[in-house]
């Protein structure tokens, strides 16, 4: 077992319905220790840099629904002209499967109600976007990549 980071964004959806707070709750549990957090403003780049490799993959070969998942992280359906997202970086021995393990499997419907994901995540129904709450990173080398792009080298302790 590795000692490894692993990126977690507070959605602009979790961010509305305040679960900030309870999502940390669940996400300091895993007993990893938080070493980044800062909110911020998602920019137009920032969402498509931080999607880069899904587009035209999976569910996200429908061109609309890759379109709403940038405007989603953008905070373009929740109301809040900040825009805002909370992202948070957490280390420890297997960060990543921790963390993941806390957040849930992607669809909400199917996530386990002990995660966050499965108690407060829902579907949207008039868009057909799932509303998840928060992001894990997926892997380790995924999670190294978003950190950069989240954060500069000086924001994270050691
Ligand atoms: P995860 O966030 O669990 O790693 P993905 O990276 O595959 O999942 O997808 C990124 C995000 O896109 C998900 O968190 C979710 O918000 C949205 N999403 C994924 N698949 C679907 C789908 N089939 N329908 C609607 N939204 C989806």
């Amino acid at each position: 077992m590795a000692i490894e980071r692993t990126l977690v964004l507070i959605k602009p959806d979790g961010m509305q319905r305040h679960l900030a707070g309870l999502s940390i709750d669940r996400l300091e549990n895993t007993h990893m220790d938080l070493v980044g957090a800062k909110i911020v403003t998602v920019t137009d780049k920032l969402a498509r840099e931080h999607y880069a490799l899904l587009e035209g993959v999976g569910p996200f070969k429908d061109r609309k629904l890759f379109e709403h998942l940038i405007n989603f992280i953008k905070g373009e359906y929740h109301g809040d002209p900040r825009r805002r997202v909370l992202a948070l970086v957490y280390k420890g021995e297997d960060a990543v499967k921790a963390i993941r393990a806390a957040v849930g499997v992607t669809n909400p419907e199917d996530a386990s109600p002990e995660t966050i994901r499965g108690a407060f995540g829902r579907i949207c129904r008039k868009h057909g976007y799932y509303e998840n709450v928060v992001h894990a990173s997926g892997n380790l080398e995924e999670a190294e990549r978003e950190i950069g792009l989240w954060f500069k080298p000086g924001e994270i302790l050691e």
